[in-house]
């Protein structure tokens, strides 16, 4: 069974020196057609699928800015829009839905929803952190709608995936994992360890500090991931998949490198093999430099499909912290 992928680049969702730009694919685009995988075409999401997620006040308010006051900031991250951001966001989302719809129906093994703007910090009744509609969130919810009973969501963006914590944080049938950069002032501020008393092995928070890379992300992948997923035993894997958590991308400080990335890559589709039927679907999320999305991007297809590999050699020269403490707690934390 093959691969598919969506590929919504929004070439009119930018803003001047903003670092969520069209250009962060314009190194990845060129080489789509060399990975052995199948585009097909996004249709955009309705309003009444991102009401699976969203306020209905959110959407006619969006579209009241979009027509009205664009282009704009709209908070502080800054989030912005421009005339056709709602339409961008819709088929962003879309672009989700038709992934996971191809990978439900069997015309897919796996799909990879290369979209933006992305969507995982906006909330229930707010978009938040360059992002519009929660995209992962509405496939996650367009699965359960499609009859599934268990779905599960693994965000390893750079940021914690607040947005999806909040979209799930009352909701049994989707778990949420999220492993991100942690310390004072680093976007968006949430996501540690108990936030979610009330959901421990279902809202699962791995706070990383500054520098974690290749070595720690195995640990928490081995050591959390695996245990969580077979713990909740989902139908469905959703990965928010940011490329932000690269060493040398520009607006954090985390460690992983290509090569880090392509082993979480492989063990989320094996973690999927072994409980669901291979079945997995990838959104991206952020990852502000352009070689570093399209290595990433690589690095997913060649987990998903089985072929090809990365000559990438990009090692991160900075020293690891020692993450032993922080993942028993977290272990400690939900009995895992
Ligand atoms: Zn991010």
């Amino acid at each position: 069974m093959k691969t598919v992928y969506t590929f919504v680049p929004s070439p009119n969702h930018v803003y001047p020196d903003h670092p969520e730009r069209p250009g962060r694919l314009d190194v990845l685009q060129p080489k789509l057609k060399t990975f052995e995988a199948e585009r097909i075409e996004a249709k955009p999401a309705t309003r009444e699928q991102i009401a699976y997620v969203h306020h209905p006040e959110l959407i006619s308010g969006l579209e009241r800015v979009c027509r009205e006051q664009a282009p704009g900031i709209i908070d502080y991250a800054p989030t912005y829009v421009t005339k056709s951001s709602l339409e961008d966001a819709l088929l962003a989302a879309g672009g989700v839905i038709t992934c996971t719809r191809a990978v439900l129906n069997g015309e897919a093994a796996n799909a990879f929803a290369i979209v933006r703007p992305p969507g995982h910090h906006a909330e229930p009744d707010r978009a938040m952190g360059f992002c519009i509609f929660n995209n992962v969130a509405i496939g996650a919810r367009y699965a359960i709608e499609s009859g599934l009973e268990r779905v599960l969501v693994i965000d390893y963006d750079a940021h914690h995936g607040n947005g999806t914590q909040a979209a799930f944080r009352v909701d049994e049938q989707v778990g949420f994992l999220s492993a991100h950069q942690y310390q004072p002032g680093f976007y968006p501020g949430t996501g540690w360890i108990d936030e979610v008393p009330h959901a421990k092995k279902r809202v699962v928070n791995v706070p990383l500090p500054a520098y974690a890379g290749d070595r720690v992300y195995e640990q928490v992948a081995d050591r959390i991931f695996t245990p969580f997923v077979r713990s909740f035993r989902p139908q469905l894997i959703f990965v928010s998949v940011g490329f932000d958590a690269h060493w040398s991308d520009p607006i954090t400080t985390l460690g992983l490198s290509t090569a880090g990335y392509l082993m979480l890559a492989k063990k989320v589709v094996a973690l999927a093999e072994e409980h669901c039927e291979g079945k997995i679907v990838f959104v991206l999320e952020g990852g502000y430099d352009p070689v570093n999305v399209a290595n990433g991007a690589h690095a997913v297809f060649i987990a998903g499909t089985g072929k090809g590999e990365s000559d990438v050699n990009d090692p991160n020269p900075n020293a690891e912290p020692d993450c032993e403490s922080r993942i028993e707690e977290i272990l400690r934390w939900h009995g895992f």
